[in-house]
């Protein structure tokens, strides 16, 4: 948790793109993006992966996803759409050992991810 690299960008510690924060919440711009838009939203918890969530985590869960939906709102994406993800443990590819929402768009998506 010491050297989170997202819990020092939610305490501003190291600089982001931000482009949302409150009580629980912040989202920013991913540092090496994969879509015209590609935001990450973490929770100000140290949370280390989806996997470690238990049942106080849901409303701050559901607030992440519904702010998801407004920030993908907010960029003119709620038309054409977008992809939110969550890479949970080393085979889905989880670099951040800190929950993270990546929010994607602007481009279509193919299918299944790799
Ligand atoms: P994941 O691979 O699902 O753990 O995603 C981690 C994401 O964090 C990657 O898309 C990185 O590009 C992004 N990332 C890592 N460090 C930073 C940073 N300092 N600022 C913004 N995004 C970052």
């Amino acid at each position: 948790m010491g050297d989170c690299i997202f819990c020092k960008i939610a305490g501003k510690e190291i600089p982001a793109s931000l482009v949302y924060e409150d009580d629980q919440l912040v989202a920013f711009g991913d540092a090496n993006p994969q879509a015209p838009t590609h935001m990450l939203i973490i929770p100000r918890e140290h949370i280390p992966s989806l996997g470690h969530l238990d049942s106080g985590h849901d409303q701050l869960v559901g607030r992440a996803l519904r702010l998801a939906a407004e920030l993908a709102k907010g960029k003119g994406l709620g038309e054409r759409g977008y992809r939110v993800v969550v890479n949970c443990g080393p085979d889905a590819g989880q670099s951040v050992g800190h929950l993270h929402f990546h929010v994607l768009g602007g481009r279509v998506m193919g299918w299944p991810p790799g």
